[in-house]
Formats: structure tokens, C-alpha cells, sequence
């Protein structure tokens, strides 16, 4: 095995990862408190999972990991007109691809609906819950404000018979959506407004994806999920922020009904990242208005995007891993992802030589119909990757940008006159500059030195600058995507902008008729590569063998933080 990955797999395994909700798992364990630890990743089935949801899911399966405990994948499907068959597959898909498996542990809070009706049953025979006829608008009217108390609904104290006799012909079906809700009775006055009187089922008569017409009312997200996960044994339900005054709720439903075990609940903050939304209001919008071409468009934050976009999973959970998990909220920038990705790569990526933006080279004295196999180094952070052989020949396709006909003291390229170094090859000089009749350069002729094959020149004489280039005769023709951040702007819509109006027109750019090395047309493989001197690139699905189709995953280097020193 190879030294670079053994050193890498060590310090993301070795390392022991601290942070407040290891430390309370930890003292759990030590104390006795909890036996072994039960996790779970919640989504809900109504969107595609994100990077955000990456952050929980390392945080949920990564506990399980390190504490020898297990992590549940549990679908939070208690809301049946947003959710599909679909979102279900590809949130499983995503969690396999980011390397977590939750064994047999899939459940869904839709297969517990029998035993929530039953224990809001009897919530309302110990007289803590109440069927309510107010509107949804009375509920919100009456609630109160964060100064005010609310009132207390005409309908709070109705007897236990009436409450059971409602709530059962509310599952029935007898009334309209919106007519009636269950809530608990707890306390309208409550300083924290999720105590007044939380509803914990509405009516809804709407076909559910598992439960098809069983249901006609369906619970809340802050009833059935903390008795989800009661049932399943679950010790730390780690959600975000947004629910720490959800808390006291959560524990009030536990401690009133008969459930079988005791979870705790602990919040971390979300993850933000710049020039993008975790929003998936938001993401679902980009997809269904076409601002993107689908969830798995690679400008978007999407595990689906990220993985079309050539990234590796390994890349998300190290950069998961250096975010950290804490308890206030900030702004990652999406520059550590980038990072964390380009690392990887790095270590991990083979070389391969790609021509972006063509011009012809043409080498006068190399002669004419012969093909020579040079040996390039497939990962020079890996010798066990070994090396290809590259086809070379008289004609060859060089980047436009690696020359110039005027070029500036500091140009180490090709210019009229000048000696370069192509990459596993020879030392050229360019001779000669064909324009068309616009005055553009189409061509260039050169004169290669053969006694520097492979090598430096027998002489001593040096040259400042390498380039890669593609043997024309063997260049495969492909398509390359580059993308740039989905937004203009670090948080989008901030300052009261439409968030929309932040979208970067220039988040795509096709090229084609980029000239690659025959060997990135073979063996279909999946994996990112390196284009050398260009950045990492992965094969996208829209390719075929023999008109291919790039993504770039990353640029080799930060380019916006040199435009920031520039700049500075
Ligand atoms: P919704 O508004 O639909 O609830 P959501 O982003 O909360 O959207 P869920 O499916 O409920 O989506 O999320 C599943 C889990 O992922 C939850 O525990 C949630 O807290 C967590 N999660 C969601 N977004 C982030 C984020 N940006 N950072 C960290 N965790 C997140
Ligand atoms: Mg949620």
C-alpha cells in the first residue's frame, strides 16, 4: 500500500475527534448513563441530501463509529404531500456513497403511525391532550407573542370522551383538512411558546408514499420524532440549532407517555457554506425553475452534484471532520471544501494530459508518419500508480494560452524564437507563426531537439517553462464544463436582495473541441483525474466513449484567493 494514503487513513482514524457532543457521549459511557450508543440520521424524505446533511450524517455515523454503538437511517416522513419514493432512494443512495451502512437499522416514523395514535390516546385519557376546532389562524392568533401569554382554547377543557370520540373520527376521516387538531395541554402562558399547547396532529387526506389512504391525520415532526426515537432506542438525538427550544417540548412528550426508553436531545450548529443555499425550499426551487439542470447538477451543493462534479466522498468527510462540530453558527467558506478536495486529489488522482483550448504545433524536423510511446508518470505522490505510455508524433496540440507572439519578460512559455520543454518529451523552439487572414494564430511550427527525450539536454542549456500537448493524430475530441460558484455573492440574498438575483450568469462554461490523451477515452472509469497544470476533472454521464464529457471538479490552485491578494 501505498505510504501517502496509509499516513492519511491513520490521522483521520488515529486521531481521537473531540468536540462537546463526543465529550457528553464520553461521559455517558463512563458514567454508565447509557449502555452503548444509539444514533440516528433523521431527513425527511422531501428533497435531496446536501452538503449540510453530510455534516449530520458524519456527526450521527461517526459517533457510532467511534463509540462502538450504530446509527439508525431513519426517514422523517410524517409529511405525505412533499414527500417521494424518490427522495428515499437517493437519500440512501447518498449515505452509501459517503461510506456510512446502517445495517439493518432503516426505519421510517411512518411504520410507528399505529403506536403514535395510540400513546395520543393516551396523552388524552390522562387529560394532557385536547381535540381543538379553532382554525389554523385562531391557534396562531391566540398563541400569544414572545411578551404576551396566549389564550386558552374554548375547546381545552373538553371532556376525555368527547376528546377520544373526535380524535377517532378525526382518523376516520368524518372531517375536512384544517377543521380540527389534536394538541397537547400543557400551558398557554408558557415563557417558551412551543408549551402552548403544541399540535400534535393535524387532518390531512392526503395518500402517504408507505401508508397509501390508511391515514387521514397525520402527527407533527415534534411529536413523532422524539417517540421515533424512543422506540428505536436511540441515547443522543443530535439535531441543529433551530430546535433547542423544541427541547423542553421533547422532553415533556417522553416523560408523559409510556415510552420505552429515554433519548436526550443535543443541537450543533448547521452547517453554512458561502456562495451557495442549504435551503431545501430553495434547492427544490433552482431544480423545478430550471435555473439548474437537476439535483444532481454539479453547481449544486448536492451530494449528487458533488459526486457528478468528480468529488470524492473521502474530500466530505475530511472536510466535515476539519469544520468541527460546535454550538454557534457561522459561515464556512466554500473555499475549505475546495481544499479539502484538492488535497485528496492530490494524493489520489492519476495525471493525464488534456488540451483545453487547442492551437497546432507542427515540428518540422520530427519526422513525418512516426509514432513514438513515451512513459509518463501516472501520480508522482504514488509510485505504485505506476506510468502510461503517451503517444507522440509530429503534430500535436498545445494550449493557446501557452503561447504568445508578444510575450512579457516574466512568460516562461512558447513565443516566437523561444525553447520550452514538453511534458515527457522533448525541448521545442518555436520557429515559425501561421495566422489566418483575420491575423489570428493558427498554427505553429517548430524544431525539436532529439538528444532531450525525456530529459534534460546533453549541453547544460535549461528551459524555464514546461507545457503538456496532445499527439493530434491520437487526440480524442471532448467537452469540458467549468464551473464557477452557483452565487455571486457569499450568502446569497443577504441585505434583503432576492436571492435569486444573486445567481453567477457565469456558474457554467462549455468548451469544446478540447483535444485529450487517447488513454482518459479508455476504461470508462468513474474516478477524478488531474489534467496537468489545468486542475481535477471527472467524466460526466452525458459522455460517451467517443465524444466524452469532463467536468472540472476544482482548479489546481485557490484562484479566488489570488484575485483577493491582487486585489489587496
Ligand atoms: P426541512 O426544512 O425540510 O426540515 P432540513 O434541511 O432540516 O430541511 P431534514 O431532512 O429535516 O432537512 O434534515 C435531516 C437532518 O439533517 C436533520 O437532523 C437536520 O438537522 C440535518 N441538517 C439539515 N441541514 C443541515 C445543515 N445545513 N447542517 C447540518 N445539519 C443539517
Ligand atoms: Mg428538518
Amino acid at each position: 500500500m501505498n505510504t501517502a494514503e496509509t499516513a492519511n487513513d491513520d490521522t483521520e482514524a488515529g486521531e481521537a475527534r473531540r468536540d462537546f457532543i463526543r465529550e457528553i457521549v464520553r461521559a455517558d459511557l463512563a458514567e454508565g448513563r447509557v449502555a452503548s450508543v444509539v444514533t440516528r440520521f433523521p431527513p425527511e424524505p422531501n428533497g435531496y441530501l446536501h452538503i449540510g446533511h453530510a455534516k449530520s450524517i458524519c456527526l450521527n455515523f461517526g459517533l457510532a463509529e467511534d463509540f462502538g454503538g450504530r446509527c439508525n437511517l431513519r426517514f422523517d416522513d410524517t409529511n405525505p404531500v412533499k414527500e417521494e419514493q424518490e427522495y428515499i432512494d437517493a437519500i440512501e443512495t447518498d449515505v452509501r456513497w459517503l461510506g456510512f451502512d446502517w445495517g439493518e437499522h432503516r426505519y421510517f416514523a411512518s411504520d410507528n403511525f399505529e403506536q403514535l395514535f395510540a400513546w395520543a390516546e393516551h396523552l388524552i385519557r390522562e387529560g394532557l391532550a385536547y381535540v381543538d376546532d379553532q382554525s389554523a389562524d385562531e391557534i396562531r392568533a391566540n398563541r400569544g407573542t414572545l411578551t404576551e401569554p396566549g389564550q386558552n382554547s374554548p375547546f381545552r377543557d373538553r371532556s376525555v370522551e368527547e376528546n377520544l370520540d373526535l380524535f377517532r373520527r378525526m382518523r376516520a376521516g368524518e372531517f375536512p383538512n384544517g377543521s380540527r387538531v389534536l394538541r397537547a395541554k400543557i400551558d398557554m402562558a408558557s415563557g417558551n411558546i412551543n408549551l402552548r399547547d403544541p399540535v400534535l396532529y393535524r387532518i390531512l387526506h392526503a395518500p402517504h408514499p408507505r401508508t397509501g389512504d390508511a391515514w387521514s391525520i397525520y402527527p407533527t415532526y415534534d411529536y413523532a420524532h422524539g417517540q421515533s426515537d424512543a422506540i428505536e432506542g436511540v441515547t443522543h438525538s443530535v439535531c441543529t440549532l433551530e430546535f433547542e427550544a423544541h427541547r423542553p417540548l421533547y422532553d415533556w412528550l417522553i416523560e408523559h407517555l409510556p415510552a420505552p426508553s429515554h433519548p436526550r436531545q443535543y443541537e450543533f450548529a448547521r452547517l453554512n457554506l458561502s456562495h451557495t443555499v442549504l435551503s431545501k425550499r430553495r434547492l427544490i426551487q433552482l431544480v423545478t425553475d430550471g435555473h439548474v439542470t437537476g439535483w444532481d447538477d454539479p453547481r449544486l451543493p448536492t451530494l449528487a452534484g458533488l459526486r457528478r462534479r468528480g468529488i470524492p466522498p473521502e474530500a466530505i468527510r475530511e472536510f466535515a471532520r476539519r469544520i468541527g462540530v460546535a454550538k454557534s453558527d457561522n459561515l464556512v467558506e466554500v473555499q475549505q471544501l475546495d481544499a479539502a478536495v484538492r488535497e485528496h486529489l492530490n494524493k489520489h488522482a492519476l495525471r493525464r494530459m488534456a488540451v483545453l483550448k487547442p492551437l497546432k504545433l507542427v515540428i518540422e524536423n520530427y519526422p513525418e508518419g512516426e509514432i513514438e510511446l513515451l512513459d509518463a508518470v501516472n501520480n508522482p505522490e504514488d509510485a505504485d500508480a505506476g506510468k502510461r505510455p503517451v503517444p507522440f508524433s509530429r503534430e500535436l496540440w498545445i494550449e493557446r494560452d501557452d503561447f504568445m507572439e508578444d510575450p512579457p519578460r516574466k512568460f516562461f512559455r512558447l513565443g516566437p524564437g523561444r525553447e520550452v520543454r514538453l511534458r515527457y518529451a522533448y525541448f521545442v523552439t518555436c520557429t515559425d507563426v501561421v495566422k489566418d487572414a483575420a491575423g489570428e494564430v493558427v498554427e505553429l511550427r517548430a524544431t525539436y531537439d532529439p538528444a532531450t527525450r525525456g530529459g534534460d539536454a546533453p549541453d547544460g542549456r535549461k528551459v524555464k517553462g514546461t507545457i503538456h500537448w496532445v499527439s493530434a493524430s491520437h487526440a480524442v475530441p471532448a467537452e469540458v464544463r467549468i464551473y464557477d460558484h452557483l452565487f455571486t455573492e457569499e450568502v446569497p440574498g443577504a441585505g434583503g436582495r432576492d436571492w435569486l438575483d444573486d445567481l453567477n450568469s457565469e456558474s457554467l462554461t462549455v468548451l469544446t473541441g478540447c483535444m485529450l490523451e487517447p488513454a482518459l477515452a479508455e476504461a470508462n472509469s468513474p474516478a477524478t483525474v488531474q489534467f496537468e497544470r489545468q486542475g481535477y476533472f471527472a467524466p460526466d454521464p452525458d459522455g460517451t466513449p467517443d465524444k466524452p464529457v469532463f467536468n472540472r471538479t476544482v482548479g489546481l490552485r485557490d484562484s479566488w484567493a489570488k484575485i483577493a491578494k491582487k486585489g489587496g
